[in-house]
């Protein structure tokens, strides 16, 4: 398969975590004309064993922000923008491109990407992997969307990132980065969602849903009508708070203590606020990181 057509190509990126830097270091190498990369999270030490892209050094930095620099290193020709931002209703513009790939870890998110690329035409691909099983689903407009199959998230969230291999990862993002290029050099692509069970491939045959709102035309995602302002983060016990753009210098004048700063971010005890005025706080409940967020920010 000749890969030439794919330099014309932009596809956008939702997170740079296990399964995004590895999809996004397969398609800069296979020659993408231009990524965008959208990720809210920074690199924690935990996490290296399957964010292969980063090392020890990179730990405190935005992930979107690192990504950029070694996939720079992969492929010079590749335009790649980086986005250090939470994708949300106001900013789902973002995701203008040819393609979308899912690589968030939230249903939230997937819900909103979901809801964009139905009312713009534009094709997704799903990825996820839960302990040590990948599944990958290509949402083509006039196809079963990702909420024809998923309808209501508070019961699917079981993100628990402990245990998940980085071979599962690995093995994933690749059958995400090869469905990607079928589908931009229109050849012929996976019509099944896809399950990768160790050395199994299960295809699962998916029908639309006669109820679902959004191949109704009713984005309750893209309008805001659905969507958190404190949303529970994989794997540990983290939140991420919404709030307005933080001036991070004058607050560092405010802050006592240790606080770091990372430019795009900075670290402060167990909480790290970002310029956009979210916050990723360690807490025991989302009432608990509210009220955190609210007693440093106001
Ligand atoms: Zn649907």
């Amino acid at each position: 398969m000749s890969y030439l057509g794919l330099r014309s190509k932009k596809v956008a990126i939702v997170g740079a975590g296990a399964i995004g830097t590895n999809t996004a270091k397969l398609l800069a190498k296979a020659g993408v004309g231009s990524i965008t990369l959208i990720d809210r999270d920074f690199i924690e030490l935990k996490n290296l064993q399957r964010q292969t892209l980063f090392t020890k050094k990179d730990v405190g930095m935005p992930k979107a922000i690192v990504a950029k620099k070694k996939l720079k290193e992969l492929n010079s020709k590749t335009k790649i923008n980086a986005i250090v931002a939470d994708l949300n209703y106001k900013n789902a513009s973002l995701l203008s491109s040819n393609l979308v790939l899912d690589c968030t870890d939230n249903f939230e998110t997937r819900f909103l990407i979901n809801d964009y690329c139905k009312k713009n035409g534009v094709s997704w691909v799903y990825a996820a992997v839960i302990r040590n099983i990948g599944t990958v689903y290509n949402i083509i407009p006039d196809n079963a969307c990702f909420r024809c199959i998923f309808n209501n998230h508070s019961s699917l969230e079981t993100c628990d990132t402990a245990g998940v291999s980085n071979t599962a990862v690995v093995k994933t993002s690749s059958l995400q980065a090869s469905e990607a290029i079928k589908i931009l050099l229109k050849k012929k692509y996976e019509k099944n969602m896809v399950r990768i069970n160790k050395q199994q491939l299960i295809k699962l045959k998916v029908k639309k849903n006669r109820d679902c709102k959004s191949c109704k035309g009713d984005y309750e995602y893209l309008t805001g009508k659905k969507g958190s302002k404190v949303l529970k983060l994989c794997g540990t016990n983290t939140y991420q708070v919404k709030g307005k753009p933080i001036n991070l210098k004058l607050l560092m004048k405010k802050l006592k203590g240790n606080v770091k700063n990372f430019d795009y971010c900075i670290h402060f005890n167990k909480i790290t606020l970002f310029k956009d005025g979210r916050a990723i706080i360690k807490a025991n409940s989302s009432e608990k990181a509210k009220s955190i967020y609210s007693r440093i920010i106001g």
